[in-house]
């Protein structure tokens, strides 16, 4: 079967190294499945749990993203990660804090209180975001 090599890497490490045979992202332009032999590409991620499959009957791996920019060539997709994670290595006791944090701020800013309007609310959505990718990656079940 055809695979294609997939390399994650933070900034501090490399998270994943792999033959797959798919991957499926969530870039800034919506879902995207890459195959062996994808044309090149260079495109932006939002956080999210990427899907790594490496055969055809075998299950899926997440993997948890915190934004960053991937490289497609038609032997090679590199993940350059602001910062990533494998489910064994996701706190998700700090995941389900950091989402409970976002929310809150997220509410806080759409009471309109003199308050509010220090919030950074884009900041909050997307913490929200990356505690919702981390706790995906993980099965871990949340309230939207
Ligand atoms: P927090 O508010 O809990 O720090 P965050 O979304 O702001 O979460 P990031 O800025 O995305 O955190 O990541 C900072 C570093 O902490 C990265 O190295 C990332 O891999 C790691 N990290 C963040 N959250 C977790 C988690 N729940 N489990 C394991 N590592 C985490």
């Amino acid at each position: 079967m055809a695979t294609i090599k997939l390399e994650i890497v933070s900034p501090d490490k490399v998270v994943y190294t792999n033959d797959i045979s798919m991957l499926i992202v969530r870039s800034t332009g919506g879902e995207l499945g890459i195959l062996p032999h994808h044309a090149p590409l260079v495109t932006g991620l939002v956080p999210h749990a990427m899907r790594v499959r490496l055969g055809v009957d075998r299950d899926e791996q997440l993997i948890a993203v915190a934004g960053g920019f991937m490289e497609v060539t038609p032997e090679k997709i590199t993940v350059l990660a602001t910062a990533a994670e494998q489910p064994i290595d996701i706190d998700i006791n700090r995941a389900k804090e950091a989402m409970a944090r976002a929310k809150a701020r997220i509410e806080a800013f759409h009471q309109h209180t003199p308050e509010s309007k220090d919030i950074d609310v884009e900041r909050a959505e997307l913490a929200l975001q990356r505690a919702i990718a981390r706790l995906r990656a993980t099965k871990t079940e949340f309230e939207d």
